[in-house]
């Protein structure tokens, strides 16, 4: 498609959003089963629930541009999830797999928190009024969730090091 104006880069990147939030959904609950610790069980659990509502928020924003709401291929996130894949393949001790688990998240919450970032200042400049709202709810989440993730990393690193 042309790319001329931000207007274009914009709904080609919260095309590219949407698909990495709908293949994130699938992994989130491979990641929940595979997690040894209850409390990141729980945690990715918790955050797939998110996750299934910021796929609503991410479409919603796309009224703001007249067009449809259609995901393209985020190439970046099957790369991200792909690893993921690659590292539960793994024979594991449970509390090594957690740890494991946590660095593969991080790096999905911190790509999610770059292209979130990047979104609402476009949205805020185009004067997208319901999209900034909409991706800034997912940008607290993604932020959250990654300060969560470093929060329960400590006991488990520990204890995958011991
Ligand atoms: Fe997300
Ligand atoms: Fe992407
Ligand atoms: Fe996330």
């Amino acid at each position: 498609m042309a790319m001329k104006t931000l207007e274009d880069a914009f709904y080609d990147e919260l095309r590219d959003v949407l698909s990495a939030e709908k293949q994130l959904t699938k992994a989130l609950s491979k990641m929940a089963k595979k997690a040894s610790s209850q409390e990141l069980k729980k945690a990715f659990q918790d955050h797939l629930q998110q996750t299934e509502k910021q796929v609503e928020r991410v479409e919603k924003a796309f009224e703001d541009t007249g067009k449809s709401a259609r995901a393209k291929k985020c190439e970046a996130m099957a790369g991200l999830l792909e690893e993921a894949e690659d590292l539960m393949s793994h024979d594991a001790d449970p509390e090594v797999m957690d740890a494991l688990l946590i660095a593969a998240a991080q790096k999905v919450e911190h790509y999610e928190i770059a292209t979130y970032g990047t979104l609402c200042t476009w949205a805020e400049l185009l004067g997208y009024r319901t999209a900034k709202s909409e991706l800034g709810q997912n940008l607290d989440e993604e932020e959250t969730t990654d300060k969560n993730l470093t929060q329960l990393s400590k006991k488990i690193n520990t204890a995958a090091n011991a």
